[in-house]
């Protein structure tokens, strides 16, 4: 049984507070939003699907200097971008960078460059710069954004402030210039000063901080490439508490930052990470990020959490002190390895984030509390996926954040592993992540692993569920029996498909067979098109289960004719 649905039991005996706990059931979601198709929720978009900028260039590192006015809800910052500008022919560099900044300069390795400033973009001026290897630094001033999700946030709860970041999934440029794509990862280290009494937060390692008057600075420092998208500031009066998480030698140190009301609560809620940490590094590998951290920050973002790398946001709404948003916290967390350390290549892949982190969580109750949990978490997933939308997972468009990527993401793993057998499944994927860790992924390169780890060619899986189906398997099946004599029945089983979303799925069936005596008979039959089975009995049918152990991605309508 689901843990969360469990606990959500007791709590409806206890409580009697049916309406509350309808509303959690009806908008908890196992994912970072709990919003659905939230397009109406999202401030901005980009219309025709996050196009990203085709540039001849490599970001290496961004150094970020920010200097936050909480009063004026403002921020002075000087960005440094190293990177490599491989194209000499090309006049300019061109950057990801919202245009309501006031600029006081920019300069290329230490000298005064020329710049064109607007569309969203910074155009700089390579002239006279012949090195490919080349510092931008770019000084500016001015009031951040909230785009997307949000993407900076002045935020003041009982007359505190919390100021927050989210920037997925292309609008890290509102409060600094970059190359705003998920494929050009590159290291961070990020200043942060503000008043004595905050506590700022940022991706990789604390480097140092210093308190100067009545402002203290923060560094934080990621030696493993960091996505745009997950690049990350938080700064508020945090209470912080600490756990360690101990492994083969390495000390990977947990840090949690919450508002003081919220801190027992979160204490209890944050508890078991040393748990989740230990399980999904035996289903995927190590901890990516073990020589820096794992850390939560409270955000005042009430519509779920954000994996930032190394420093995941959550919603104060989802720090219930009662574990009710537990697969949340796993989810998050799964992202350190799907996602943050394997980023996908385009938002077209975002498969490979979403669909993984969701199955991470069925994948880590099955581990942890057997195989009736990983059956109830794909029960709870299936039942949110809509076929209507006409959604291809390698496809999403602007809707990146919708049911069939999350749900039918997890759901296409999960058939996965059926297809290729549970031993080849974990060692693939397990392979993929060894592959492409720290670095980008594909959802061909995922293919690839697969196909070479099964030794088959897996075209027809890919794409029936991922590059051309939309929706799920719908099958209508009947059964009818004939008596050829005393001890022998013919049984013929029927399978039509009379899904939309794609003609025909091949995909193997389990059949369990029971008939008038009690006798069991389970085998699974792959299925190619409509088709006829036939089958001998001793005795007479008295029940019939297909996909019984919750396998198959469909809707099945039995009918027995006698
Ligand atoms: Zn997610």
């Amino acid at each position: 049984m689901n843990k969360i649905r469990k606990i959500a039991l007791i709590s409806i005996v206890l409580l009697g507070l049916f309406s509350i706990l309808f509303t959690i059931f009806l908008f908890y979601d196992d994912s970072d939003f709990i919003l659905r198709n939230y397009s109406s929720i999202i401030k901005y978009s980009i219309s025709d699907g996050y196009e990203l900028p085709k540039r001849n260039i490599d970001v290496l590192s961004y150094e970020l200097k920010l200097d936050i006015s909480q009063n004026e809800k403002s921020i002075k910052e000087n960005a440094k971008i190293k990177l490599i500008a491989f194209d000499k022919t090309e006049k300019n560099i061109e950057l990801d960078f919202y245009d309501n900044f006031e600029i006081n300069y920019v300069k290329i390795d230490g000298k005064n460059a020329l710049y064109e400033y607007e569309n969203d973009k910074i155009e700089i001026s390579r002239k006279d710069f012949n090195s490919d290897t080349l510092t931008i630094e770019i000084d500016f001033y001015g009031k951040p954004q909230n785009l997307g999700f949000g993407s900076f946030w002045f935020d003041e709860k009982n007359g505190k402030h919390l100021i927050a970041t989210l920037n997925e999934p292309v609008f890290a440029s509102t409060w600094f210039p970059c190359n705003d794509t998920p494929w050009d990862k590159a290291f961070t280290k990020i200043s942060i000063t503000n008043d004595s009494s905050i506590v700022s937060l940022s991706n990789g390692k604390l480097v140092y901080k210093f308190t100067k008057g009545k402002r203290r600075t923060y560094v934080w420092e990621s030696n493993y490439p960091v996505a745009t998208y997950l690049v990350s500031i938080y700064s508020a009066e945090y209470k912080n508490f600490n756990q360690k998480y101990i492994t083969k030698g390495d000390t990977l140190s947990l840090e949690y930052y919450v508002l003081e009301e919220n801190l027992e609560n979160a204490k209890k809620d944050f508890a078991k990470h040393p748990e989740y940490l230990k399980t999904l590094s035996e289903l995927f590998g190590d901890y990516p990020f073990i020589k820096e951290k794992y850390g939560i920050a409270e955000m005042l973002w009430q519509n779920g959490a954000m994996e930032s790398q190394t420093i995941t946001a959550i919603g104060s709404n989802f720090i219930s002190g009662m574990n009710f948003y537990e697969s949340m916290i796993i989810h998050e967390l799964a992202h350190h390895w799907w996602g943050n350390s394997v980023t996908p290549k385009t938002w077209n892949d975002i498969w490979l984030n979403e669909g993984f982190a969701t199955y991470s969580e069925a994948l880590y109750y099955e581990k942890t509390s057997g195989f009736d949990a990983l059956k109830s978490t794909m029960s709870s997933f299936k039942s949110k996926i809509n076929s209507e939308s006409g959604q291809i997972l390698s496809n999403p468009g602007t809707n990146l954040f919708s049911a069939t990527v999350y749900n039918k993401g997890a759901w296409v793993l999960h058939m996965l592993r059926k297809e290729v057998g549970d031993s080849l499944f974990f060692v693939g994927l397990k392979a993929y992540y060894n592959d492409f860790k720290y670095k980008n992924a594909e959802i061909r390169d995922f293919k690839k692993v697969f196909e070479k780890i099964s030794n088959r060619n897996l075209d027809k899986f890919f794409n029936q569920w991922i590059f051309e189906g939309s929706g799920f398997l719908e099958l209508e099946i009947k059964l009818s029996e004939k008596v050829i004599s005393k001890n022998e029945i013919e049984l013929k089983i029927d399978i039509k498909q009379i899904q939309t979303g794609y003609e025909n799925y091949h995909f193997p069936l389990d059949i369990e067979l029971e008939d008038s005596s009690g006798n069991i008979k389970n085998m699974t039959s792959y299925i190619k098109g409509n088709t006829t089975l036939k089958y001998k009995l001793k005795n007479r049918l008295k029940n019939a289960h297909f996909d019984k152990n919750n396998w198959l991605l469909a809707f099945i309508e039995t009918e027995i004719y006698r």
